[in-house]
């Protein structure tokens, strides 16, 4: 027996279905999952000493790689300053700037733990400040695990074919309008019908939690026009996109400024920090100054400020978006010739350095076609690499994370690998 399965059977024990996060149990694709001992770089190791290519990489928190050393030291040097106070610090302050100053429509932003409290916060606060119940959300979108926000979710929700959740009420989730991604012609039937109602529509500028669906052309401009004219607001949720698409995240690469933004992963350096933000009249509702409620015991906690606040300096400093578009170009491309070689249909949609693979024939647009997809053949895939050393995430409705620390090496020994295993799944 090694040491993951072990472990494994001990969680089982202890932690509903070994894992704190329903993905990691590897029940999509099979198997054993792998305890992680240490990551480096582009790299993780697991416990019986497999080191593997990772393409998780946190779920895409770190665009620098695993440990990278001034993360590290800025989080070390805070946490010996004391980990946490529950009091303002300077170090918040230079973050919010920061993110003020590299994501084009925040004016104002509040830090919070997690993308989970970050969308339901921003929902809250559109709500609040138009006086409106309703929220627009997209099929196969995630946004975090708020009841109102499982509808039809994607991520594990996806994973696992749930249309929701068990535990949320008809009441919690009955102000919450789905529609199909990139059908803006529903949205704007839903606006010219109810539009007086709807507080908020939501949604990921690039769709990441279904794999990888991009917005067809004139979808966001659509959707950005519609809500203005009805005045419900526009939420870009960002989680996954914001300095990753680009240094000002996916509003910045499509030139479209949503009312909020919602952002965590890499504004945290891996750590738990997240945020959430937009126009200062807006965020005005926030208490104290205003009625919305919203708190956080570690909100803006020292040692993620710091990692965060490194995270942003490396972006700064590395530009690291040029060698991410090449790599994952380069990858995108190396993929889709393995898989026509072995014969095998795929579609992998791509949108800067953030892209997945659909064994499907077709193009993917909406979550119907993404769940179309043949996702035993995935999950078939995902072992013939991981047997390879490559790490991908466990699951099709997942995007690939590249970091900057996946240089020519990794690229070419995870194409020679999806070759390998195209060969053995043909
Ligand atoms: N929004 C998006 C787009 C996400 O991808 C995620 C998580 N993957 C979330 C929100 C929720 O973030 P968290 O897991 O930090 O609560």
């Amino acid at each position: 027996m090694s040491r993951s399965e072990e472990l494994f059977e001990r969680a089982l024990r202890v932690i509903p279905g070994g894992v704190n996060s329903p993905v990691r149990a590897f029940r999509a694709v099979g198997g054993t999952p792998r305890f992680i001992a240490r990551g480096e770089g582009a790299y993780v190791e697991d416990v019986d000493g497999h080191r593997y290519v990772d393409f998780v990489q946190s779920w895409g928190a770190l665009l620098f790689g695993h440990a990278r050393t001034e993360i590290v030291d800025a989080a070390v040097t805070a946490a010996e300053r004391g980990t946490s106070f529950g009091a303002p610090t300077e170090a918040e302050v230079l973050l919010a700037e920061r993110i003020a100053g590299m994501v084009p429509s925040i004016e104002q932003v509040r830090l919070v733990s997690s993308g989970t409290e970050a969308c339901m916060s921003a929902i809250r606060l559109a709500r609040g400040a138009t006086g409106r119940s309703k929220v627009v959300k997209f099929e196969g979108c995630y946004h975090g695990h708020a009841d109102g926000l499982l509808a039809k979710a994607g991520s594990g929700v996806a994973t696992f074919g749930l249309p929701g959740s068990a535990g949320v009420t008809g009441g919690a989730a009955g102000d919450t309008i789905v529609l199909a991604y990139n059908d803006r012609e529903a949205v704007r039937d839903v606006l010219r019908a109810i539009g007086d109602e709807v507080a908020a529509v939501i949604l990921e500028p690039v769709a990441a939690n279904m794999g990888v669906v991009l917005p067809e052309a004139g979808f966001l401009e659509g959707v950005r026009a519609v809500t203005a004219e009805h005045g419900a607001l526009l939420i870009f949720d960002e989680v996954i996109t914001g300095f990753r698409l680009a240094r000002g995240g996916a509003q910045e690469r499509f030139g479209i400024t949503p009312d909020l933004t919602t952002l965590g992963k890499v504004m945290g350096g891996g750590f738990p920090c997240a945020a959430f933000g937009g126009r200062a009249d807006l965020m005005q509702h926030l208490a104290p100054v205003g009625p919305v409620y919203q708190a956080g015991t570690l909100s803006g906690n020292p040692v993620a400020v710091a990692a965060g606040l490194a995270a942003l300096d490396l972006i700064d400093r590395e530009d690291p978006y040029e060698g991410l578009l090449d790599r994952s170009a380069r990858l995108a491309g190396g993929l889709g010739e393995a898989f026509e070689s072995a014969g095998i249909a795929a579609a992998i949609p791509r949108s800067e350095s953030l892209f997945s693979v659909f064994f499907a024939a077709g193009p993917i647009r909406t979550y119907d076609q993404a769940r179309a997809a043949d996702h035993e053949r995935f999950a078939r895939f995902f072992h013939a690499m991981l047997d390879r050393g490559i790490f991908l995430p466990p699951s099709g409705y997942e995007a690939w994370f590249l970091s900057a620390a996946h240089g020519d090496a990794e690229i070419d020994r995870t194409i020679q690998a999806a070759a390998e295993a195209a060969r053995e799944l043909g």
